[in-house]
């Protein structure tokens, strides 16, 4: 990503909103959207070793870890506008056990692009799928879309919820329920 560019495309963007770039409140916008966009969308090149740094740790428990609340911002593919809410994450490791920052972590790169909600959800579950490899994984996504409150339909108290589960969450019942009871719980 070449900042320059962006930077000088940000100005053209501000002269034909009617703007004058030039003024004293807009003179750095363009580098600041720049430096902006280059943190928004740093997940392109974030590499899962990065992420995960070594913090996957053999482990012989076989019980659901479930990792809720996770704070999430993103952007909408189709308007550019943030989307952002909670993620919740469960999974019921096989031989291994991942550093619980880490699971944040991966959230964020998967976040930090230009996403929709379903892509995200389903890009997060298969990286601990891949990861880590559990007997299963769950990943669900509350989250508020300001391209639906501040135009279009301007519904203002929508959540979209999205779900993504692999493994022994899809197959068994039992798992599925037990990690949607333990998201829900105490909410
Ligand atoms: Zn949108």
């Amino acid at each position: 990503m070449n900042k320059k560019n962006i930077e000088k495309l940000i100005k053209e963007l501000l002269t034909e909103l009617g703007e004058n770039p030039n003024r004293e409140g807009l003179k750095k916008t363009p580098l600041r959207v720049a430096q902006m966009l280059t943190e928004l969308t740093q997940g392109y090149t974030t590499t899962r070793k990065e992420t995960i740094n070594d913090a996957i740790f053999e482990e012989k428990v076989h019980n659901m870890i479930i990792l809720k609340d996770i704070e999430m911002y993103s952007l909408c593919e189709h308007h550019l506008l943030p989307f952002f809410g909670k993620c919740h994450i469960g999974y019921i490791p096989k031989e291994h056990i991942i550093g619980v920052s880490k699971i944040a972590r991966i959230v964020d790169r998967f976040a930090k692009r230009l996403q929709v909600q379903e892509r995200l959800t389903q890009e997060i579950a298969h990286e601990l799928h891949e990861a880590l490899e559990p007997y299963g994984v769950g990943v669900i996504i509350e989250a508020q879309h300001l391209c639906m409150m501040m135009r279009g339909v301007e519904k203002q108290n929508s959540l979209m919820v999205t779900s993504a589960v692999l493994g022994s969450f899809r197959e068994d019942l039992k798992s599925r329920e037990e990690f949607l009871s333990m998201v829900n719980k105490a909410k």
